[in-house]
This record gives structure tokens, C-alpha cells and sequence, in this order.
């Protein structure tokens, strides 16, 4: 028995969550032995499937499984079936309620453009060669939470819409932290998005970041309005390392980020609490157009898992043995339908799961 024993939380979920969840933790048991570390996997319903079965699509043990792991594995959640339901019934609400449930406040979205799939991109080729960022979004404050919000009668008797935009300093303080941390295990360069020349909640924003700096005397913070860092991400996005913004930017930018790639079944993501357990999960949904047919790709789930090796048990070398096995199948020409081009090996989804097992020999 290894002394690095952790507990991982498995939610399946929906449609391709079922597939490419078993691939994962198949890789995943292969890697613990090269490794030596031990995983103790437990799954739990979320979503469709818990609806199904429970009548709730996040049921309490769930969660409570979850709080009491050291990570928590997700595959995707949703599909037609449960589309009608009322929307506090919907499998979507599942995610809301983790988020909430474990107080997962800082999102991470990296955007990494493989070589072998620079093609998959509406950019040219030379703008995102190696490209290799990071977004860390603020989750759970900013515009989407602040108070006061709804739909008024102003005092002409007008409609008036409102939404606030407020953090405390102590908010920015710790999504800061958690970039400057990230950052310090990159390449060491912080760039922090706001709107300081508008807002008065971005001047806050700018202040805490540039009190944090000493802090992290290693690594280079600079700031870019969001305007700027929109044009930027499209114009030059070798630039970045890790960006870090507030939670209304961080949904756009993220998402602009994220198709510099072009590849959704590509694209990892990690949601951070400050002490309980993170989620690790891919980007995409639960695709049920092509669920239970083993086409779908494995690697965003896969490098998820990667993710929860980097960020949620501090195994960077097992997380790195990962990702480095992911990048050699497609230097061996491997492919999912998504991702394939003429010329290559096409591959289901258990098959190319194997080869990635196979990799991290
Ligand atoms: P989707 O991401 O599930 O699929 C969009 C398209 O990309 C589909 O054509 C799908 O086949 C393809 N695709 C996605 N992942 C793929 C993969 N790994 N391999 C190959 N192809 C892949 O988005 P959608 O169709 O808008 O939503 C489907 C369901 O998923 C909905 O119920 C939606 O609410 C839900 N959803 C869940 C999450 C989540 O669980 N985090 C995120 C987004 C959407």
C-alpha cells in the first residue's frame, strides 16, 4: 500500500460522462501503479441520472461523498430527456449546487493549442503556435451574485433593470492567490484583467493584485484593461501565462481563450474551493448526439484528471506523466472523430483511452 492514498469522489453523470469517465479511471489505475500512489475511487449519482433515480439531480450524499474526498472527478451532466423538467430540477442545477455546496471560488480554464492539432483553430497557424495559457475566473462574487439585483419600477415608473458589481477585498485577495500560486508553478508570469479605468470595483481589483506582488517576488504581474486583453487573446496569445479576472470577464475571456484551441473534447477545467475538495471536469457537456456509441473523446476528461493531480493533490510529476502521454498519442497520429484529420488513426473513445495508458509506460 502507497503512502499517497487519496480519495476521489467519481461523478459520471450523463451521456459521454459515463464513457469517457471509464477511460479516465482506467488510465488513472495505471498511473497509480507506475506512480505509486493508490486512488479510492467511490461513485455517486449527479444529474439526469440521479434525477432519474432520486428525484434530485444533486441528492444530499452525494454531496456529502464529496466533501469528504480529497477531489472530485466529474464527467458531464444533461440531456433531451430531462430538458422539460422545471428548472430547479434540471440536471444543470447539480453543478450550481456543487459549486455552492463545496464553495468552489476560483475557476481554472487552461487553453493549450497541440501541435499536431493547430489545424482545429480558425486562427492561423502562426498566431497560436504554443500557445499555452491559463484563465483563473472568480466564481462565486462580481456582477452575477452582487446585491442589489431585479427589475425595478424607477420613480418616472419606468422599468429599470440592476445588477451590482461588488468585491471585497478579501474575495480578490484569494482568486489572487490562487493565480499567483499557479502562476509560480508556470512560467511565471501574472497578467490580471479589469475595467480600472471605469469602475471603482476594478481600482479595488487592481489594488489588492499589485498588494499581493511582493508576496510572489518570482513571478511578473502586469494588468490589461478587458477591452485590451479581448483583442489581445486573439492577436498574440503566446503572450499570456496565466490571466487572472473577476467573474463577468472571466466567462468571456475564458471561452475566447478556450477556442484560440478549437477542440472542445480538448479542454480541461478545475474549480478550486478554499478548503474543500476541487472539481475537476471537462468543458464540454454530455454530447448526447453521440453518447454510448464510443466516439467520444476521452482527453478533456483525461486531462481533467491531470488537472486534479496538479491542483487538488499536489502530484505535479504524476500530473505532468499525464499530460505528456496525452501529447505523445497524438504525436503518434492517434485520433477521435472530433479531432481527426486525413491521413491519421481514428480511434474510439476506449481505444484511444488504452493508448494513453499505454503512453504513460
Ligand atoms: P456539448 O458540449 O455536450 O456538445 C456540443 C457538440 O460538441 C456536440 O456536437 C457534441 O457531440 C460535441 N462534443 C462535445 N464533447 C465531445 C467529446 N468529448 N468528443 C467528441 N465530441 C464532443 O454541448 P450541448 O450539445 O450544447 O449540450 C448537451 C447537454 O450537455 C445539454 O443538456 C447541456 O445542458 C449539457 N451541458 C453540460 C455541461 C456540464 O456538464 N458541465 C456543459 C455544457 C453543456
Amino acid at each position: 500500500m502507497s503512502n499517497r492514498r487519496y480519495k476521489i469522489a467519481v461523478l459520471p453523470g450523463d451521456g459521454i460522462g459515463v464513457e469517457i469517465m471509464g477511460v479516465t479511471l482506467e488510465v488513472l489505475e495505471k498511473l497509480g501503479q507506475l506512480c505509486d500512489i493508490d486512488f479510492l475511487f467511490s461513485e455517486a449519482l449527479i444529474g439526469g441520472a440521479a434525477i432519474d433515480q432520486t428525484g434530485h439531480p444533486l441528492p444530499p450524499e452525494t454531496l456529502e461523498l464529496c466533501r469528504y474526498s480529497d477531489a472530485v472527478l466529474l464527467g458531464a451532466v444533461g440531456g433531451y430527456q430531462w430538458d422539460e423538467l422545471p428548472s430547479h430540477l434540471r440536471p444543470e442545477q447539480a453543478l450550481l449546487g456543487l459549486r455552492s455546496g463545496l464553495n468552489l471560488f476560483a475557476n481554472l480554464r487552461p487553453a493549450t493549442v497541440f501541435p499536431e492539432l493547430i489545424h482545429a483553430s480558425s486562427l492561423k497557424p502562426e498566431v497560436i503556435t504554443g500557445v499555452d495559457l491559463l484563465v483563473v475566473r472568480e466564481l462565486t462574487g462580481g456582477i452575477y451574485f452582487g446585491q442589489p439585483k431585479g427589475i425595478f419600477t424607477s420613480e418616472t415608473g419606468e422599468q429599470r433593470g440592476v445588477n451590482t458589481m461588488a468585491y471585497l477585498a478579501s474575495e480578490i485577495d484569494r482568486i489572487g492567490r490562487v493565480a499567483f500560486a499557479a502562476a509560480q508553478q508556470r512560467r511565471k508570469k501574472l497578467c490580471s484583467v479589469d475595467k480600472a479605468n471605469v469602475l471603482e470595483v476594478s481600482q479595488l481589483w487592481r489594488q489588492r493584485m499589485n498588494a499581493l506582488a511582493p508576496e510572489y517576488p518570482d513571478v511578473t504581474l502586469t494588468h490589461l484593461y478587458v477591452d485590451n486583453a479581448a483583442m489581445q487573446l486573439i492577436r498574440w496569445p503566446q503572450q499570456f501565462d496565466v490571466i487572472v479576472t473577476g467573474n463577468l470577464f472571466g466567462d468571456i475571456l475564458s471561452d475566447e481563450a478556450a477556442m484560440l484551441t478549437g477542440s472542445i473534447g480538448m479542454l480541461p477545467s478545475a474549480s478550486l474551493g478554499a478548503t474543500a475538495p476541487g472539481v475537476f471536469e471537462p468543458v464540454h457537456g454530455s454530447a448526447p448526439d453521440i453518447a454510448g456509441q464510443d466516439v467520444a473523446n476521452p482527453l478533456a476528461q483525461i486531462l481533467s484528471a491531470a488537472m486534479m493531480l496538479r491542483y487538488g493533490l499536489s502530484e505535479p510529476q504524476a500530473a505532468a506523466r499525464l499530460e505528456y502521454a496525452v501529447a505523445e498519442v497524438l504525436r503518434q497520429g492517434y485520433r477521435t472523430g472530433d479531432i481527426y484529420t486525413e491521413g491519421m488513426q481514428r480511434l474510439g473513445c476506449k481505444a484511444m483511452g488504452a493508448q494513453v495508458a499505454a503512453a504513460l509506460a
